[in-house]
């Protein structure tokens, strides 16, 4: 990747972090989940609104390091008025390019923004900080009752 395009996926990863999309508990919802990365002391709690198989609206709050935060925010802008098998495999797509080190740029069709979190897979210990609220995502949507 050249630096270039590094410093601007670092650009966003920053603006994410300092003024985060969906950021405050919308009232009711569907399915909560609270995650934690002890490691970096990262927490994030999400909830999810669902209408019949479609997830409507997707808040968080949380706190941690930049890169849980920003995560959390390009997360809330990718999956807002998608079914669960899409949500599903856009949470695969995230993780897939996560355990990459690396070796992937992540698709921008499935993944948005959120590509620019893939030169974080080369940090081992950074992983699961980008991964927080994916998971959370994941945890939330088993919770909630099939349409
Ligand atoms: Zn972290």
């Amino acid at each position: 990747m050249s630096s270039s395009l590094e410093s601007l996926y670092q650009e966003v990863i920053m603006d994410h972090s300092r003024t985060p999309h969906n950021h405050g508990l919308r009232d009711g919802g569907s399915a909560e989940s609270h995650q934690l990365n002890p490691t970096c002391g990262d927490e994030v709690t999400l909830r999810i609104h669902t209408e019949g198989d479609t997830i409507t609206s997707l808040s968080w709050e949380g706190h941690g390091c930049a890169i849980s935060q920003a995560s959390a925010s390009l997360l809330s802008d990718v999956i807002v008025d998608l079914d669960r098998a899409a949500v599903q495999e856009r949470i695969d797509a995230f993780r897939e390019l996560m355990r990459s080190k690396g070796t992937l740029e992540g698709d921008e069709d499935l993944l948005g923004d959120a590509v620019v979190l893939g030169g974080v897979s080369r940090y081992i210990a950074r992983v699961k900080c980008a991964m927080l609220a994916w998971v959370a995502l994941e945890d939330a949507m088993a919770k909630t009752p099939a349409a």
